[in-house]
């Protein structure tokens, strides 16, 4: 059907489940065959970047771009599609905030490498071999994308038009957007498609005075099914966290841990989380709010940044200086991000 809209979809840094939410739409994707010719989607497509260097710029209608930008090579592509894509949508929490690939921006290529190639228990690399960018093999020249220090959002490479939350987006909010871009009512360029408020608004258990003498894993106990967990003593990231999703982990008696990100007008998820967690601790002495919180948050940038570090204030811990860390051959950085 020559009307027929043209629908890109992408991977970057990321582990595939945006792409397999879009399924979760279930009979609903025959309306999107219906409306779109994928032309490009290499998780299911033996389509290349070569065919898409080949469209007229804007040729693309949508492309729903998921993952983070950890390569050069991913770098390449969120430029390209930008180029070709009237509209470009960030889709799902890896390309919105890095997500959990984001994560390693507490460290950089050479620990990452090291771990991965050299010491991890299951490597078996005396000679610590670790990838090259560029070796010739009988005089050719085979290269490999570079691997960036730092996990990028798909908004810190590309303008982006719209950003759909969620690890991954659930289907209705999915199908919402789709609905949007089908009928022109698609909101501002730059919105969050979806809610604004936070988890909290959506989440039906009962909410009373907060105070809380101490933070509590999952595991320690089996909270009552009415009462807000965070009152249990559950670390629940519901008052920082985009609503959209419905409420689903406190419905099912588990804490929040903040994948739709921070709701509107929140710059950074993980600081506004702090807030509410520090307005809850029922102590007003110093050393027992440093018990309450080391016992029971052992892993803060876990707790507080475990989708959004790529995209807050902080965006990657400090760089080790590399005359302090041990030799490891690392690739030539030609072209490389920093
Ligand atoms: S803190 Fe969590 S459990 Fe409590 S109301 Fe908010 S989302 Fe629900
Ligand atoms: S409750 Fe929180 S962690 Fe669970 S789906 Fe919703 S935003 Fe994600």
């Amino acid at each position: 059907m020559a009307d027929k809209g043209k629908l890109a979809i992408y991977w970057a840094a990321s582990c595939g489940g945006c792409e397999i939410s879009i399924l979760a739409i279930n009979e609903k994707i025959l309306d999107v065959a219906a409306a779109f010719d994928i032309v490009f989607c290499p998780c299911i497509m033996d389509t290349k970047a070569r065919d898409v260097e080949k469209m007229p710029d804007g040729t693309i209608d949508v492309c729903l771009f998921n993952g983070g930008i950890r390569t050069s090579e991913q770098e390449y592509m969120a430029r390209l599609l930008r180029q070709k894509s009237k509209v470009l949508v960030a889709f799902g929490s890896c390309a919105q905030e890095g997500c959990i690939p984001g994560l390693a921006n507490v460290t950089d290529r050479a620990e990452i490498f090291d771990a991965v190639y050299c010491t991890s228990a299951s490597v078996d690399n005396p000679g610590r071999a670790v990838p090259q960018t560029e070796t010739r093999v009988n005089g050719f020249l085979l290269s490999l994308p570079v691997f960036y220090d730092t996990v990028r959002t798909l908004g810190q490479t590309v303008p982006v038009d719209y950003y759909l939350p969620g690890c991954p987006p659930e289907a209705p909010r999915i199908w919402d957007a789709i609905v949007a871009i089908l009928e022109g009512k698609l909101p501002a360029p730059g919105s969050v498609i979806g809610a604004q408020t936070t988890v909290c608004d959506e989440c039906p258990r009962q909410r009373n005075e907060k105070k809380v003498k101490a933070f509590k894993r999952t595991w320690q106990i089996i909270p009552d099914e009415d009462t807000c967990l965070l009152e249990q003593g559950l670390l629940c990231c519901g008052p920082a966290t985009r609503a959209g999703c419905d409420a689903r982990c406190p419905r099912v008696n588990s804490p929040c841990i903040g994948c739709y990100g921070p709701n509107a007008g929140v710059q950074d998820q993980g600081a506004r989380l702090m807030t509410a967690l520090a307005s809850v601790i029922d102590s007003q002495d110093p050393a027992e709010i440093d018990r309450i919180i080391s016992e029971g948050i052992p892993d803060p940038v876990g707790t507080f940044y475990r989708f959004s570090l790529a995209n807050s204030l902080l965006r990657r811990a400090a760089k080790v200086p590399d005359e302090q860390r041990h030799e490891l051959p690392l690739p030539k950085a030609a072209g490389a991000q920093e």
